[in-house]
């Protein structure tokens, strides 16, 4: 496979200005996308804490209401007993409906005490869920706003960065697999930067020097020449 070295360089060179723009409409986009997602994200739990709670509340509710059913029951039985002390005849039956009473009543004062600490579960889920349906609220209006701004500025610039995509493919569909595979691999890694220039004798990138020979393969373009130091491609 011939490579013609001068050509693809010219092409890493061109494919690094490409890059460059494209960082700098990134930059200029700033934290908005991220902030965007964060919030986004923030809603996201916060809802499903609050389903959390509303599950919870609908539970402790139809506990209260089953519990208030066996305490009536229990205080119709209590009632029903009271009846039968009147007409016992025996200690034995009287020990009995007594025995009887004691079960229902600690039936009861369980039932009650359970209810209350339901009750006070329930006033406490009660201003949780208003207090995350405030910040619910508060959150997605900044998402709302900040979302706003982040289309208005994906505009703008949607034009300028949907043409700057297209004349990196095209220029990449030129430039040899391994070398842009260098190239991407290197830019990602470092800053952005996946060539550099020879500046006085040093990798314009990390500054550490280059061999003099390495240099004048550069300079007529006989190999692709990688930084020792930080692997970007040397360009003239
Ligand atoms: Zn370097």
């Amino acid at each position: 496979m011939e490579v013609n070295i001068r050509e693809e360089l010219m092409l890493l060179v061109d494919l690094q200005d490409i890059d460059d723009q494209l960082s700098e409409l990134a930059l200029d986009r700033g934290d908005l996308p991220i902030e965007v997602e964060r919030l986004k994200g923030d809603i996201d739990k916060l809802n499903k804490s609050l389903d959390d709670l509303r599950t919870e509340l609908e539970e402790i509710r139809n506990e209260v209401v089953h519990l208030r059913g066996v305490t009536e029951e229990a205080d119709s039985k209590l009632e029903k007993y009271k009846q039968q002390l009147y007409s016992v005849k025996t200690t034995r039956e009287y020990d009995a409906i007594t025995t009887e009473t004691d079960a229902v009543k600690t039936t009861i004062s369980e039932g009650e005490e359970r209810v209350l600490e339901l009750l006070a579960r329930e006033n406490a889920i009660i201003s949780e869920i208003g207090a995350k349906e405030t910040e619910s609220t508060e959150i997605g209006e900044t998402f709302e706003a900040k979302n706003a701004e982040l289309k208005t500025k994906l505009g703008e610039t949607e034009q300028e960065e949907l043409e700057l995509r297209h004349s990196r493919e095209t220029t990449v569909m030129r430039i040899k697999k391994p070398i842009y595979a260098h190239y991407e691999r290197i830019r990602i890694a470092k800053d952005g930067r996946g060539i550099a220039r020879v500046m006085g004798g040093a990798c314009g990138g990390c500054f550490a020097m280059v061999p003099p020979q390495r240099q004048v393969e550069i300079r007529h373009a006989a190999d692709i020449v990688l930084c020792e130091t930080c692997g970007r491609i040397l360009v003239e």
